[in-house]
């Protein structure tokens, strides 16, 4: 295996009951990371088979609620599931040390019941939190990351990873419209998992509040048109804005086939593509 993508959650802020919201995992040889924390994470995580305590790394893409809504629940789990104080990596933009912090707040009560009750739960949940700006890269094992800008303004910062392992590279974009860094993120990998909303559909139903999220998300041609420019291998969409129903999905893929001719994935959650 170099990279397997499973969509733990294909939803977005709008409450589904067949959907989580936004959340991927990426799984090398030697790292498990977990990207964004939507609602519903920690369950399809353990679907994946994969448990908070098995991660390697927590990465966001930006602090949007929906993207984070459940980090409180990735954190609680792996702090009382482990027997001894180990450190969870939390990887972000600038502004992520500040919801880890609010979050750690809202748990203060919980800490302490627990403490008091579990004489072998002495320590706090133990973190490791770093704020990363485009242009950097790091290691987990043999697995590189580097960070790339994105474009959802007025939501700054925000960021994409491109992940490589073992000759096999793949990008996870986030929410963002094209832009040439999102290119350059993009350039020649396996998989390029983008957050996809409908304008066409979201034009039909009569809220000002929905029609504004087109301006700052890819439509699903765009995201088309980014994995061609690019020369990516498989595009991956996720966090469908309306959620398809079963069975609806393919108009989808009809969409984004008239701008990319490489292979397009859309799906339930728990949905997986691998590399090679
Ligand atoms: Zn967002
Ligand atoms: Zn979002």
């Amino acid at each position: 295996m170099s990279i397997e993508i499973t969509l733990l959650g294909t939803g977005s802020p709008l409450p589904s009951a067949d959907r989580a919201g936004p959340s991927t995992l990426v799984r090398t040889g030697d790292a498990t990371v977990l990207v964004d924390c939507g609602r519903g994470v920690v369950m399809r995580l353990a679907a994946a088979g994969v448990l908070p305590i098995g991660l390697s790394a927590v990465l966001l893409t930006h602090l949007h609620s929906d993207h984070i809504t459940d980090l409180n629940d990735v954190i609680t789990t792996q702090w009382v599931m482990s027997t001894e104080p180990t450190p969870l990596r939390i990887i972000g933009p600038r502004g992520t040390a500040q919801v880890v912090d609010a979050v750690l707040s809202m748990l203060e009560r919980d800490m302490g019941y627990r403490h008091a009750h579990h004489a072998d739960l002495q320590h706090p949940p133990t973190l490791s939190v770093t704020e990363v700006d485009p242009g950097n890269s790091f290691a987990l094992g043999s697995t590189t990351i580097s960070v790339h800008r994105t474009d959802h303004r007025p939501v700054e910062p925000t960021v994409g990873y491109r992940v490589e392992h073992d000759g096999a590279v793949a990008a996870l974009a986030g929410d963002s419209v094209p832009c040439p860094e999102l290119d350059a993120m993009c350039a020649g990998v396996d998989i390029y998992v983008q957050t996809v909303i409908r304008d066409d559909l979201a034009a039909l139903v009569p809220s000002e509040r929905l029609h504004d999220i087109c301006d700052y998300h890819s439509t699903v041609e765009q995201a088309a048109q980014t994995a061609a420019r690019a020369g990516v291998g498989t595009l991956v969409m996720t966090h469908y804005v309306p959620a398809p129903a079963p069975g609806a999905e393919d108009e989808w893929l009809t969409l984004a086939a008239a701008h990319f001719d490489g292979d397009i994935v859309i799906g339930p959650d728990l949905t997986k593509v691998t590399t090679g």
